[in-house]
């Protein structure tokens, strides 16, 4: 793409979930789409393993749930937790009125590997790895593009929609000069793996005591665990 000027229909900021999955509609409706991911590739851990059954009912609504579900992953079908020293079944998934009634435990990158392969089957979808948006393009005071990085070059993007799905420090936002609100968090969550053996239990746990909460996930051979801490500074 080096300095070159593309056009389509749609240029989407950002391949994560919203972008990736945003991309896959539009070029399923025929639309041409790009969307520009910064990254060269999906692996991001610690980004949400949990594919809840709302997610799954609508992958199964798309028509890709039995593709989706041939991907490695563990079921989780009950939360169980432990608040104080009482031990509690907290959530049980198998009363839903969902085709899976259940909570699929996925990396977020086979999930976005996933959305990608089955976009590429449209000829209006186009994923640009390494391509980062740098600022926008504006035209008689309307937003007509994005400009954008890659390590070849500094593509412009020219498309009648442009939408922003590039996270948290969206460089949309900013440039477009729209303003987020922050609600403020009290706790920070640190997130580690720990060993799982064999003869560990297969219950996805949480540990809730007054102020904390440490979580157990089941990976296969390993447990990713989120806890939560007080914020430094912070009163609540
Ligand atoms: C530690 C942690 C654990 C989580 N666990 C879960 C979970 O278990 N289950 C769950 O459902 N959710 C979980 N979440 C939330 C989930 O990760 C987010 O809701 C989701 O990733 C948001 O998707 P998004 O597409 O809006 O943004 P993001 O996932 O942030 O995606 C934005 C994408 O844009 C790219 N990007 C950024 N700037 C640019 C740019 N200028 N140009 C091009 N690309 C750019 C980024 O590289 C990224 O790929 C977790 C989040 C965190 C932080």
């Amino acid at each position: 793409m080096a300095d070159s000027t593309i056009t389509v229909k749609c240029c989407i900021a950002g391949g994560g979930p919203a972008g990736m999955m945003l991309g896959f509609l539009l070029a399923r409706a025929g639309v041409d789409v790009v969307v520009l991911e910064k990254h060269a590739d999906f692996f991001r851990d610690f980004r949400g393993d949990t594919v809840h059954p709302s997610t799954l009912e609508l992958m199964s609504e798309l028509g890709l749930i039995d593709a989706f579900l041939k991907l490695p992953h563990q079921k989780v079908e009950t939360l169980t937790g432990q608040v104080g020293a009482e031990r509690l079944k907290m959530a049980d998934f198998r009363h839903l009125p969902t085709r899976c009634k259940f909570i699929a435990l996925m990396p977020q990158w086979d999930f976005l590997n996933f959305l990608a392969e089955q976009a590429k089957r449209y000829k209006t979808f186009h994923l640009r790895m390494n391509t980062e948006a740098t600022d926008l393009v504006e035209e008689s005071g309307s937003i007509i593009g994005l400009h954008a990085k890659t390590p070849s070059g500094t593509p412009t993007i020219r498309a009648d929609l442009v939408v922003g799905c590039d996270g948290r420090h969206s460089t949309v936002r900013e440039k477009a000069g729209l303003k987020s609100d922050d609600y403020g968090a009290p706790m920070d969550v640190l997130w580690f793996r720990m060993s799982r053996k064999g003869s560990d239990s297969a219950d996805t746990f949480g540990h809730i005591e007054a102020g904390r909460l440490m979580v157990m996930l089941d990976r296969g051979d390993y447990w990713q665990c989120p806890m939560s801490f007080r914020r430094v500074g912070s009163r609540a």
